[in-house]
């Protein structure tokens, strides 16, 4: 038994290992490559996808999908229903999208990418509008291929987050909105109880990069299964569970540039080195979806990293490194690093502001969609939201509506997934504290293996296997709510601020 399923398991291997060569001339892309190779790479790059693309779309693999899930039905064996299941329902999604319509798709991202670049470096957001409304043209379109019942949204949420709907979407942000924008507005009237001074100085490339390294490998991060190196953009990805690589970025005048951005690429990447072996290679050897993913990032960086417990362990070695911190108290330190200002820049956020970024995206995303907002009309809208939620308005579309590259690239029902990351990564957090009682004492003597462990059980080795909610109920026994994450912002940031 098991012969159909074997056979399948082959094409899907190929498919990934074309996929995976793929992703590492992209990572050769974004470390080491010449400017020159930038034409010769496009075009490597596109004779893979369009391989890849023919292999796991074409008639031989409907087959072998076929053939193997009667198989599974007699078998039993929930890991290979999971490999099964999964290629199924990417096989239905990739079928569902003409392929004219996806190249089409990719040309106009494309393109609206360098029309984006232009014209954020001009900041000059008509140079902009008119690939904005191509996007959202396309998108509707895409929607409409991909189906959708309550909401047109729907259908593109689903891509990046999985029997996710708006609906919830929706109510999850209005709650949040409803008890952070007052907690902002605590917090500025009292802004002048927390300095980051500390953090800015001189440091040492090579001594920040040994340190950051060091604490990564003492969360669990395993360097003989991955690297890390320097890009302009942090990011993680893998090529195989036992080749998950990070990148990060330096700035010696500012301490916790590098820091914290290496420690969300390593709660990335403890996850996909934590995935079942079984599931290398398939369709279902990755992260549940992205809001998940972000939930392990924002875990170890914020929940682990920006702990007071763990500074108590981190601290004598931060000192040993920069011995310039030996003058400040590791109190003023970790009140530093947990220091919240509304800013303009979504990835410069702090834990209290940053799903404020994402809620202004995701209502002017549902008003683009709908057309009640019309694209010469989105600086303006994007400047007002901010003024409402942040209290701070752009001077230039630069460093407000053109500062993402999403929307250029087509990403369009993504950002909600980064919210619901801080979400999930809270309550899953409040569901391990139950299991472990002395979770966060742990953390002061340097251990995080228990923690570890936890979520290589409930979430790492599962991959793609179960949908997110299912995921999410089951880790931590309740439906997703805005509810734990605006108690743990409240309980930490009202002792920080003495609100
Ligand atoms: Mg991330």
């Amino acid at each position: 038994m098991g012969q159909q399923f074997d056979l399948l398991k082959v094409r899907l291997n190929e498919i990934s290992d074309v996929n995976h060569a793929a992703s590492l001339l992209n990572w050769d892309q974004e470390t080491y490559m010449p400017n020159g190779a930038a034409q010769s790479r496009s075009e490597q790059l596109g004779t893979l996808s369009k391989i890849s693309h023919e292999m796991f779309t074409s008639p031989t693999t409907a087959k072998l999908l076929k053939l193997a899930a009667a198989e599974e039905t007699t078998m039993k064996n929930a890991k290979k229903a999971a490999i099964v299941n999964i290629a199924k329902r990417d096989y239905d999604e990739a079928k569902k999208l003409p392929s004219e319509f996806v190249a089409e798709m990719a040309r106009v991202n494309s393109q609206a990418t360098h029309a984006w670049i232009d014209a954020r470096r001009q900041s000059k957001f008509e140079l902009f509008a008119p690939w904005l409304k191509k996007n959202f043209d396309l998108a509707r379109r895409a929607a409409d291929y991909l189906g959708y019942t309550e909401h047109i949204y729907d259908a593109l949420l689903d891509q990046y987050e999985p029997g996710m709907k708006t609906s919830e979407v929706t109510t999850i942000f209005t709650d949040l909105r409803d008890q952070i924008v007052p907690l902002v507005h605590a917090i500025v009237a009292n802004k002048d109880r927390i300095t980051d001074d500390c953090l800015h100085g001189q440091f040492d490339k090579q001594v920040q990069e040994d340190l950051a390294k060091k604490v990564a490998a003492q969360l669990g991060y395993d360097f003989n299964r991955g690297r890390m190196d320097y890009t302009a953009h942090p990011f993680c990805i893998h090529f195989a569970i036992d080749d998950v690589r990070i990148t990060t970025r330096i700035d010696e005048t500012m301490f916790n540039t590098m820091f914290f951005s290496v420690m969300h690429e390593v709660g990335h990447a403890l996850y996909e080195q934590g995935i079942s072996h079984d599931y290398d290679r398939t369709p279902t050897g990755t992260g549940c979806s992205l809001g998940l993913h972000e939930s392990q990032s924002r875990m170890w960086e914020n929940l682990v990293c920006r702990s007071r417990e763990s500074w108590v362990y981190f601290y004598p070695q931060l000192c040993e490194a920069l011995p310039v911190f030996k003058d400040t108290p590791l109190e003023t330190f970790y009140k530093a690093i947990n220091k919240v200002e509304p800013s303009l820049i979504r990835v410069e956020a702090d834990e209290v502001t940053y799903n404020l970024h994402i809620m202004v995206r995701f209502e002017m995303e549902m008003a683009m969609l709908d057309g009640s907002l019309k694209m010469n009309d989105v600086p303006e809208a994007w400047n007002a939201k901010y003024k409402d939620y942040l209290g701070v308005v752009p001077e230039n579309d630069a460093v407000g509506c053109l500062q993402d590259i999403h929307w250029s690239n087509g990403l369009i029902g993504y950002f909600p997934t980064y919210a619901l990351g801080n979400l999930i990564s809270v309550q899953l957090f409040d569901r391990i504290k139950k299991d472990i009682p002395d979770l966060t004492d742990q953390f002061k003597y340097g251990e995080f293996s228990a923690l570890l462990a936890w979520l290589r059980k409930h979430i790492h080795q599962h991959g793609r296997r179960y949908l997110p909610p299912d995921l999410i109920k089951r880790a931590s026994g309740k439906n997703l709510s805005a509810k734990p994450y605006v108690a743990y912002l409240k309980a930490k940031f009202g002792a920080i601020y003495q609100l």
